[in-house]
């Protein structure tokens, strides 16, 4: 059986209380040998080396997500600099930019709202910009410590791009759940940097993610879940789980006309070759 990783899982998500055992037990199943769990807060990053120290299996990236910028403490880099010591730190991660859902959306609920409650526009820059320092303290960490970074990005490819750019070089990135288009991708691999695919590659309407994969060098990207969101084909719309790569790397095999093996083989040295510390 062809084995793969699960490069991107939330493992510490309360959706797993219930049978995480099984879960992991699952994934092995179906040839999933390693997974990362994905921090996206300190909390979330405790928890996913907590995992990590109990399961062979479970690495765990540390980091905070740019979603949830404005509840980041002003510093965080005395905290995730601790954390990267632990043998099974890969990566800082998830980072990045993510203007999805703005405060004058409606998109942050943590943000003021004037006398008739409306968001307040100014507070869209000073969310962007929170952002952008998390971020940058991120990198910093990651550049200290010599370990890549998992890159979010929701509509802010350029400003990601822009931000991470300096650190060509010193820190790698993985763009994350990959949704751009082939010159994009080119953009990040120009870089250095790197892409992974979901279970969106699956999907009727998954197309463009589809060409993204057909245009990608076979060393150049890795599979992940991101679960519990976006369960592939079959189980779409039900909760995700890691041994779902399985049919994530069907997908792609079929679109790169490439055998499990080779995939396989592809894949997994990628993912080590990019998180070092998988290796131990
Ligand atoms: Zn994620």
């Amino acid at each position: 059986m062809a084995t793969f990783y699960d490069t991107h899982a939330h493992l510490d998500y309360p959706d797993y209380a219930g049978d995480f055992a099984e879960v992991i037990a699952r994934a092995q199943a179906a040839g999933i040998s390693k997974m990362i769990s994905i921090g996206t807060s300190l909390d979330s990053s405790e928890r996913a080396i907590r995992l990590a120290e109990k399961f062979p299996a479970i690495f765990a990236a540390v980091g905070w997500h740019p979603s949830d910028a404005m509840k980041a403490p002003s510093d965080l880099r005395p905290a995730l600099r601790e954390m990267c010591k632990h043998p099974k730190v890969v990566a800082i991660g998830e980072i990045g930019l993510d203007y999805h859902r703005l405060p004058s959306s409606g998109g942050d609920a943590s943000s003021p709202q004037n006398a008739t409650g409306r968001r307040i526009h100014n507070d869209d820059a000073r969310y962007q910009q929170k952002q952008a320092d998390i971020f940058q303290q991120q990198l910093e960490v990651a550049a200290e410590a010599g370990l890549n970074c998992v890159i979010h990005q929701r509509d802010a490819f350029e400003d990601t791009l822009a931000q991470l750019k300096p650190f060509a070089g010193k820190v790698r990135g993985v763009f994350h759940c990959f949704g751009e288009n082939a010159d994009r991708m080119r953009r990040v691999l120009d870089i250095g940097s790197l892409v992974s695919f979901t279970g969106i590659v699956t999907f009727k309407n998954g197309q463009n993610v589809r060409d993204t994969v057909a245009a990608a060098p076979l060393d150049r990207f890795m599979l992940e879940t991101d679960c519990p969101y976006l369960a592939p084909v079959p189980y779409r719309g039900k909760r995700c789980e890691p041994a779902y790569v399985k049919e994530i790397s069907e997908t792609v095999a079929q679109v790169k006309n490439c055998s499990l093996e080779e995939l396989s083989t592809a894949t997994c040295q990628t993912a080590q070759e990019f998180f070092q510390k998988l290796l131990s």
